[in-house]
């Protein structure tokens, strides 16, 4: 009788919620699966182009220019290792809350600046143009967390934009917030996908099949030292078009 429905209707509701965990399951294994081949091939490239450029640098009867070039590939390589090994522990530390806010008074418009002019190079290397608008804003915050903020959002736009792209970065003090937005004319990002980006380990599409290097831990680093600081952080994008990214940071 009505027992039996009951049972059944119970049994199969179990069924149902044991699907959707499984689901998710499947998916959190799936995501996590692509992470290590993400970073494992992040890690194995430049191993292998050490390796590589290490064996023929022992040939003796090199040129110069060709010694001081192989060298700078192994540097490069080795730095390319350690900020990634740098991002891997910065979010674990994030995420076990192992590391409490340093706060410290400074100029947010001096770091941003810094942190432009230690990547004019690679903005030369991709023939990119730079245009800024940096109002003068005195912050109170840690220093070192918001500097990776400022970091990937710059590599980001560097990274998903083609050669001779531009890029916009702009700090405008309002009353009691400073807000800083990254634009670029680059890939852009689909609409489906915006609301995901920030997830930790998740790559758009786009970036996957194109081969651009990356772990999908950049942005959810951004999100994380954003909230940290009691600010927010919103994405803009139209895909083949551009993207802009706005922190929202409190200044009282
Ligand atoms: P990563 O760049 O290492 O893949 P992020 O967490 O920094 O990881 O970014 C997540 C994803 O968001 C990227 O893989 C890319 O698909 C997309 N993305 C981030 N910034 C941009 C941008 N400026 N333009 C287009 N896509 C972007």
């Amino acid at each position: 009788g009505t027992l039996d429905i009951n049972r059944r209707d119970e049994i199969g509701q179990l069924a149902k919620s044991f699907q959707t965990m499984v689901h998710k399951l499947d998916e959190n294994d799936r995501i996590r699966k692509e992470f290590i081949s993400d970073v494992s091939h992040d890690f194995q490239s430049p191993l292998l182009n050490i390796k590589g450029y290490a064996e023929l640098l022992m040939n003796s009867d090199l040129a110069e220019q060709e010694r001081t070039s192989y060298a700078k590939v192994i540097q490069n390589e080795t730095e390319r290792l350690s900020s990634l090994t740098k991002q891997l522990l910065l979010l674990t530390s994030l995420d076990q809350l192992t590391a409490p806010l340093e706060v410290k008074l400074f100029r947010l418009d001096v770091q941003l600046k810094e942190i432009i002019r230690r990547n004019r190079w690679l903005l030369e290397e991709k023939g990119m143009s730079l245009t800024m608008d940096i109002d003068e804003v005195e912050f109170r915050g840690d220093p070192a967390f918001l500097e990776k903020v400022w970091e990937n959002l710059l590599s980001n736009a560097l990274k998903y934009t083609e050669n001779d792209g531009l890029i916009d970065i702009d700090l405008v003090k309002e009353k009691d917030h400073a807000v800083i937005s990254f634009r670029d004319n680059g890939i852009g990002i689909e609409d489906k996908e915006l609301t995901r980006v920030f997830d930790r380990f998740y790559r758009a599409d786009d970036s996957r099949t194109q081969e651009i290097g990356g772990t999908g831990l950049g942005l959810s680093i951004v999100q994380q030292v954003v909230r940290l600081h009691g600010g927010m952080v919103e994405v803009v994008s139209n895909k083949g078009i551009g993207t802009t990214f706005v922190v929202k940071l409190p200044t009282m």
